[in-house]
């Protein structure tokens, strides 16, 4: 760190505004957390400087010994904690991952049957926007307009009309349990391929408090960065290895170069702490934690999409205060809370409006809150958004995020003067 601060304090006193940021805010983003130090130090590390196309043993490069020790022991990790028979540590990110599977799988022009962006699936799940939408026909399922929640009979119908070769469960905005069963059949019926994005809660697939899409489909993908608590990355799973095969294909050379062998090392380090049991306990209170600020802002008034959460994620539907999500986004920031606007299913605003903020407890859960914590954060949330004008609320609102950020450390070890 010092040599940093010698040989670039430019980028130095960017990063410590950062580390700042991190340190003195409610990260509420669903999709972030914090990694360990140890994290950190593998990824920043002597192993970004190794090209190593190819697979542990099957390098295109010389002097790989050492990088395929790393990469064969992410994999091992890897493959024990989610019970796969094969595993690919090496996409740069959950959308690379996607991608990988879709040039495996399918030939453009191929129809995908994937879930709505605007009811809480992902991107690369089939958006005009994406790839995965211009180069594939895309039919889309929603959520049930009165439950909130998967309709397996209108997936079903969605699937037996458009014929899909590959059909794509787990979502980035959604709050409840996925039936992997239910899809598979629906899956057998149609003669489609069933892929699982289970990016945002596979940390709590690891420790068992969600079912294993595994036994159920043809491949899981994941990003590692989420409620896994690992670094920003990708990752593909199969039990076929068959099938393991092509998408280790599709990753090199289909899509991507050399592998970043320091992230790799870094999901190393990730994976082995997510074996521990003391992941299992954290995992749990994620759950708690998120039902708990679920619950303490119904009670405030807010109405939370589907009545509450099953995971880590709580999507607030601020139709019932009448305010947009950008809105709501703006004042929570004020008071120091980082969260996202957020569509809701049939929202009636636009994507760059919304009507919901998507709040997730990954993060602060990590910096040691409990359930009492999260009830004051609903409580902080409710204050701020039923009094925007309030300026008093307002700064009474921050000096109880302040009061928490300081109760709840984070980074402690990286002092002043030493960036992340
Ligand atoms: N899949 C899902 C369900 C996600 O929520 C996300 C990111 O939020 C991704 C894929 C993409 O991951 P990345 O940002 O690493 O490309």
């Amino acid at each position: 760190f010092d040599l940093l601060q010698r040989n670039d304090p430019t980028l130095t006193a960017m990063m410590q505004r950062e580390l700042q940021r991190q340190q003195e805010h409610l990260e509420l983003i669903a999709s972030e957390n914090f990694t360990s130090p140890a994290v950190m130090a593998a990824q920043g590390s002597v192993l970004t400087n190794k090209y190593a196309e190819g697979l542990p043993g099957k390098r295109y490069y010389g002097g790989c010994e050492f990088v395929d020790e790393v990469e064969q022991l992410a994999i091992d990790r890897v493959k024990e904690l989610f019970g796969a028979a094969h595993a690919n540590v090496q996409p740069h990110s959950g959308a690379q991952a996607n991608f990988a599977v879709l040039l495996a799988l399918l030939q453009p022009g191929d129809t995908i049957l994937g879930m709505d962006l605007s009811h809480g699936g992902h991107l690369t799940h089939g958006s005009p926007v994406n790839v995965s939408g211009k180069w594939f026909k895309v039919a889309q399922y929603g959520v049930n307009q009165e439950t909130e929640q998967l309709d397996f009979d209108q997936i079903r119908a969605i699937a037996l009309e458009h014929q899909p070769k590959l059909i794509i469960c787990g979502y980035s905005a959604y709050s409840r349990i996925i039936d992997f069963a239910q899809f598979r059949a629906i899956a057998d019926e149609v003669g489609a391929y069933l892929m699982a994005d289970i990016a945002h809660i596979a940390g709590l697939v690891a420790s068992g408090h969600h079912p294993n899409p595994l036994p159920h489909c043809d491949v899981v993908t994941t990003t590692t960065h989420k409620t896994l608590r690992g670094p920003r990355g990708g990752l593909i799973m199969t039990r076929d290895p068959e099938l393991g095969k092509k998408f280790d294909k599709a990753v090199f050379p289909g899509s991507q170069g050399g592998p970043l062998e320091h992230v790799i090392a870094a999901k190393a380090v990730a994976f082995g702490e997510a074996l521990q049991p003391d992941f299992k306990v954290y995992c749990g209170q994620v759950i708690a934690n998120a039902q708990a600020l679920a619950a303490q802002l119904e009670a405030r008034g807010l109405k939370t999409v589907s009545g509450g959460t099953d995971n880590h994620l709580v999507l607030v539907d601020l139709r019932s205060i009448s305010m947009t999500g950008k809105r709501a986004d703006q004042l929570v920031s004020t008071v120091k809370i980082t969260a996202n606007k957020n569509t809701v299913p049939f929202d009636p605003e636009s994507p760059f409006v919304t009507s919901g903020l998507r709040l997730g407890s990954p993060a602060m859960t990590t910096r040691g809150m409990g359930t009492a914590e999260f009830e004051e954060i609903a409580n902080i949330i409710a204050d701020r958004l039923l009094n925007p004008e309030d300026e008093a609320i307002e700064l009474q609102c921050r000096q109880r995020v302040a009061a928490l950020c300081d109760r709840f450390p984070l980074y402690p070890h990286l002092r002043s003067g030493q960036p992340a």
